[in-house]
């Protein structure tokens, strides 16, 4: 930990919150016992997709088909604006999308990045998974590949997400020619925040298999081409069959700099309980976070990150750098059977000043 903040400052809602490297890989390895029963971790947005895939599993379904088939839902949802159809668009107003799968049994993996046309990543994803010898397609390969498959074609942009894209061009800057119009009031109003927003889903069975899942619209309005954290293995998802998975949302490049998925799994294969791991991820990307216009005037993150992940034993948790943002609890979606609830995250830092 840094001396910008104090370690006193962390809020400590887990055990041992400040587990070092060092005191995490002296622990006992992960105990590969499976669970007694299935356990789902998704984002906060994933409370229907967290019961989509246990009921797949609790069917004998396979764990990647289950969190799939359980994101699929937000993907398809033209309300939330950060997945999938009605996600915010990039810089030109084109919806760009991420995705990323991992299925534990066989270490199979496929990723795409910025690809247009279709409304679930994810699905396109597992096809490079299991219908190519590669691992990541990009852009026009990655649409091009989708059509063959029978995907692409479909608008994405909904008039929400127009709407607000259009917003944002005319109120980012004074120094373009693009207006707001002046009847509506809006030609007044602040300019419209630059957002994050994901789904991350992953599943233990009650044989011990894993798999997880990341989809996303990625960061609002961003230069076309940028990709972020969820389609890369290790940042934004990474599964072990031995261990457990992780997923991310919020910031990615800071999660891009650290791979934090794959060190939170590392972390746990030393030992650490999720909670423990997620927390020492994110001190170490507090830690490494140095650039002025990145932090805030107590020197913390000015962004948030967060992670959702599990062990091979069912032990769980979501943890967040801020617990809370605004008004806005972090929490995430858990199911182990019957209905999806929403948890508490454990935070580094308490909440995130105004
Ligand atoms: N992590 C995603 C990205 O950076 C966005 C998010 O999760 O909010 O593209």
């Amino acid at each position: 930990m840094t001396d910008r903040w104090n370690r006193r400052d962390v809020l400590r809602t887990g055990v041992a919150a400040g587990l070092g490297v060092g005191a995490a890989s002296r622990a006992p390895a992960v105990v590969t016992q499976s669970p007694s029963r299935p356990v789902v971790v998704s984002s906060g947005n994933g409370l229907e997709a967290a019961a989509k895939a246990m009921e797949i599993v609790q069917g004998g379904g396979d764990t990647l088909d289950a969190v799939i088939a359980g994101v699929n839902i937000v993907e398809h949802d033209p309300d939330d604006m950060s997945v999938g159809y009605g996600g915010l668009p990039n810089e030109d107003g084109v919806v760009q999308l991420d995705a990323s799968v991992m299925h534990g049994p066989t270490a199979r993996a496929g990723a795409v990045a910025a690809i247009e046309g279709v409304k679930t990543p994810s699905n396109v994803a597992q096809l490079v998974a299991y219908r190519t010898d590669h691992v990541l397609l990009v852009g026009e390969g990655a649409n091009e590949f989708a059509r063959v498959h029978g995907y692409g074609g479909e608008n994405l942009l909904t008039e929400r997400s127009r709407e607000a894209w259009l917003r944002w061009k005319e109120t980012h800057s004074d120094r373009d020619e693009w207006l707001p119009p002046e009847r509506d009031g809006s030609a007044d109003m602040a300019p419209i925040e630059r957002d994050y927003g994901t789904i991350n889903c992953n599943v233990v069975d009650v044989n011990g298999d894993i798999s997880g899942v990341t989809t996303t619209s990625g960061l609002s309005f961003k230069i076309p081409g940028r990709v972020g954290d969820s389609p890369i293995l290790g940042a934004g998802l990474y599964v072990d069959n031995e261990v457990g998975a992780c997923g991310s949302t919020g910031r990615g490049e800071a999660n891009l700099v650290e791979c934090a998925s794959f060190l939170v799994v590392e972390l746990m294969r030393g030992g650490a309980h999720p909670r423990d791991a997620a927390i020492q991820a994110l001190e170490r990307i507090a830690g490494k976070t140095t650039a002025s216009r990145l932090l805030n005037s107590e020197g913390r993150p000015n962004f948030n990150l967060r992670f959702y992940c599990l062990n091979k034993r069912g032990d769980y948790a979501g943890a967040s750098m801020y617990g809370q943002i605004g008004n806005g609890v972090a929490r995430f979606a858990v199911n182990d059977g019957g209905d999806s609830r929403l948890e508490d995250c454990v935070a580094l830092f308490d909440a995130m000043p105004a």
